[in-house]
């Protein structure tokens, strides 16, 4: 074991980046451990007995415009072109999400060209002083109606709070258009990866320098001394035992229904934001993958207080809770934190990338002068 530089403790993509510059650019020995008993962490993409590929944790659509970001992963993939589309179901209507020209032409029973959209959308707006929340974000683009339609309801069951008591950023990642662009992503690279990003997680660390050992918790290994870092990429709160109390987290709980027929759903997803409805939305998985099967798999996310940390709540008072762990850590010599549950934050993928792509480099340099 003592042969081991550095352990990484999860094979998520934060994890995974790090272990593969590690020993790809450093040449480090790396144990690179997960407690689950697959690679990806949240992205894991299954195959199941059927031979249909589904998201484990719900549907990842890979979107940026971190061209660096791309550059790295292009190593370890090809890509399929994917624009990720979404209806929301209102009163029984399917309608698209992101709010554009279609969507109030089509609930309004209007006929309106973008001028009469923007028109439209200043009459109904409410102007707040300050932009805080994100209740805030969206009544001052789309007005009281449009919100509760949309996402007060969603909101809540998604976070158990209303959308006053959270950040501006976490409703404001959704646009409003005045046109009839009807993609939920405008980034400059929409593509996912071609053979699932479980098998780019594979490529990432198969590497000779790089130990993979699944299905093994932290804390049934953690004698430090043994490597010369750690890096962690799970709940930042669990690596400290909760010592400044447990982070809130929320939670989903997925169910899986299998059809007889080639195409369940017209869009990749079709959200729910009514609270009549128990869930938020149901994925298809086929079309994120662009898989030819004559059946077809689709997914359920339930919201849930209990069980896997899936989402950090982005609020001012968990900030804070978060900062107390933060600081901790960065007392804490030899361990670097880096990802979602690491960071504390709402990290989409390419994100999640980025930051260990920076924190890779730093902790090279440290390896370099230490060697
Ligand atoms: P994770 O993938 O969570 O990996 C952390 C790993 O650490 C886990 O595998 C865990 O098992 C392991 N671990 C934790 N504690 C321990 C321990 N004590 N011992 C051993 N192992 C441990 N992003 C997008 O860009 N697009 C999307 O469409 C998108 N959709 C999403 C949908 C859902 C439902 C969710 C939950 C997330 C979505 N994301 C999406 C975000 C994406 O999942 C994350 O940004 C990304 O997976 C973060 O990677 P990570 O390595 O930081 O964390
Ligand atoms: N949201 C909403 N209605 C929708 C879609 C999103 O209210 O139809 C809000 C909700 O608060 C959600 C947030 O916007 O948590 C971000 O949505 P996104 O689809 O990015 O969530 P994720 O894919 O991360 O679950």
């Amino acid at each position: 074991m003592s042969a081991y530089d550095v352990l990484v403790v999860g094979a998520g993509l934060a994890g995974s980046t790090i272990a593969e510059r590690c020993a790809g650019e450093f040449g480090a020995n790396v144990l690179l451990i997960d407690r689950r008993p697959h690679l990806a962490g949240n992205c894991h993409d299954p195959i199941g007995d059927d031979g249909l590929q589904y998201h484990q944790y719900g549907p990842h659509i890979f979107h940026t415009n971190a061209e660096h970001v791309v550059r790295y992963l292009s190593a370890f993939t090809a890509w399929r072109p994917y624009e990720h589309r979404v209806l929301a179901n209102i009163d029984g209507r399917l309608v698209p999400i992101p709010i554009n020209q279609t969507t109030i032409n089509a609930l309004y029973g209007l006929d309106l060209d973008e001028a009469g959209i923007a028109a439209f959308l200043e009459r109904v707006a409410e102007p707040r002083a300050e932009i805080r929340s994100s209740e805030d974000v969206i009544v001052t683009r789309v007005g009281r109606e449009l919100y509760e339609r949309f996402f007060a309801g969603y909101t809540r069951k998604h976070w158990a709070r209303d959308a006053a008591d959270l950040d501006a950023s976490v409703c404001g990642r959704i646009p409003t258009r005045t046109n009839a662009d009807d993609r939920y992503f405008t980034d400059r690279f929409q593509r996912m990866p071609a053979d699932g990003y479980t098998k780019m997680v594979e490529r990432m660390t198969a590497h000779p320098r790089i130990e993979r050992v699944l299905g093994v918790d932290y804390h049934e290994i953690a004698d430090r001394a043994r490597f010369r870092h750690v890096v962690f990429t799970g709940p930042i709160d669990a690596f400290f035992e909760d010592r400044f109390g447990k982070l809130p987290y929320r939670s989903l709980r997925f169910e899986f229904e299998t059809h007889d027929v080639e195409r369940y759903q017209a869009a990749g997803c079709i959200n729910e934001p009514s609270e009549d409805v128990p869930y938020l939305r149901t994925t298809e998985y086929k079309h994120l993958t662009g898989q030819q099967h004559a059946k077809t798999i689709v997914s359920r996310e339930y919201p849930s207080a209990e069980g896997e940390p899936y989402y950090p709540i982005p609020a001012p008072e968990s900030r804070e809770q978060y900062r107390k762990y933060a600081m901790l850590a960065q007392r804490t010599r030899g361990v670097t934190f880096v990802g979602r549950l690491a960071e504390y934050r709402y990290y989409n993928m390419d994100q999640a990338v980025a930051s260990a792509l920076r924190t890779a480099d730093e902790l090279v340099g440290v390896l370099r002068a230490a060697s």
